[in-house]
């Protein structure tokens, strides 16, 4: 077909070889693959929040530098003052606008793996290699392999998901350090999972100029905003904010999230209550013959069981999503991603496994 020539023609390479970054239609599943925040706000803050939304000018473009969302994001999560933030329609785009910027020729995108796929997809938009150095067997930082492989490869920026996704640990913070100190290049904190972990490393950004911290509401209640942010010197943001679209964040996202953060205090709660349901699935997973479960510091567990395809499309069947990282294969061959939710939502899935298992 003449289409079809032009496209193999014309189309980079890297790009046909990659395939689209794939989401299931949950359908009317109880939906556990996506580290989503069950909860809602209550229902008068809803109303409230429609009256804020009823001021929103929508034939207007968007505040370009989010003045009123920004101070409030500084206020609700304790941004240190000398340090800038820079947004992001979800903190994938944030990633892209890091690597787009740092794309020199030869530059290289590292990553400890397995980790959130969207570092690898990214560097392969944006035609930069990428090398990921393989975790040990629990888990943890490889460190005399990060240390080899940074020394080989001089990589632009190295990406740490903290806690990692998919796997769930926070590598010690004496591990992450050593990366920072010895790294030739930028460090990203990519602390997507902050709320589940409360542990940061946005105190320490003053200490080392090649450190800039991630994070995204969309973990902590959000998702459906789409807003990220990133944290760090002028210096860095300033460079970054050249290659983010003007009109990034939407009015509507804007309105939300300033009055989302307005009320942090009831997302604070709802993550307060998952970290709590988080420790009761852990246990019923252990409970279950036959199921590895990984120590988790976010709102997901990883977990290993024999036959993992076999359990997964089980579940489906059952009315019960979640992640199959077992296609992934090698550390990850047999394993299960589920998102810690509800009290209710969570014994749904307990039972549901326990009659896969059993079938
Ligand atoms: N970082 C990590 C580690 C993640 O797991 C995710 C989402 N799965 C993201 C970043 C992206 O989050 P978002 O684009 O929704 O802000």
């Amino acid at each position: 077909m003449k289409g079809n020539s032009y496209v193999n023609r014309l189309v980079r390479d890297e790009v046909r070889a990659l395939s689209a970054y794939h989401v299931p239609d949950p359908g009317d599943t109880v939906k556990l693959d996506a580290m989503e925040n069950p909860y809602q706000f209550p229902p008068e803050l809803v109303e409230q929040w429609l009256t804020v939304l009823k001021t929103v000018a929508l034939n207007r473009y968007p505040d370009p530098s989010a003045k009123a969302l920004k101070q409030q994001l500084r206020n609700a999560m304790n941004v240190p003052a000398d340090m800038e933030l820079l947004l992001g329609n979800g903190s994938d785009e944030i990633i892209q606008m890091i690597i787009m910027a740092l794309a020199r020729p030869g530059a290289v995108v590292m990553a400890p793996e397995p980790t959130f796929v969207m570092y690898r997809m990214i560097a392969a938009f944006c035609n930069v290699d990428y090398a990921g150095v393989p975790l040990n067997r629990d888990f943890s930082l490889d460190m005399p392999a990060m240390r080899a492989a940074m020394a080989a490869q001089q990589p632009a920026v190295i990406f740490l998901a903290w806690p990692n996704n998919p796997t769930g640990n926070l590598f010690a913070e004496a591990d992450v350090i050593d990366i920072i100190e010895n790294a030739p290049g930028l460090v990203v904190l990519d602390e997507a999972y902050t709320s589940f972990a409360c542990k940061s490393f946005m105190a320490k950004l003053g200490q080392y100029d090649n450190l800039v911290v991630m994070r995204t509401v969309s973990k902590s209640g959000l998702a459906g905003l789409r807003l990220g942010y990133l944290i760090g010197s002028k210096a860095w943001l300033n460079e970054f904010d050249k290659v983010r679209m003007p009109y990034n964040i939407n009015v509507l996202t804007q309105a939300s999230a300033k009055f989302a953060l307005e009320h942090v205090d009831i997302l604070d709660s709802q993550a307060a209550k998952l970290r709590e349901a988080r420790g009761q699935l852990m246990q019923s997973l252990t409970d279950i013959n036959g199921v590895t479960s990984f120590e988790s510091a976010a709102n997901f567990i990883l977990f290993y069981i024999d036959n993992a395809d076999h359990v997964f499309a089980c579940l489906k069947q059952q009315g019960v999503l979640i992640k199959n990282l077992s296609p992934v294969g090698g550390a990850l061959l047999n394993c299960l991603r589920v998102t810690v939710s509800t009290p209710d939502e969570n014994s749904t899935f307990i039972e549901a496994l326990k009659a896969c298992i059993a079938s």
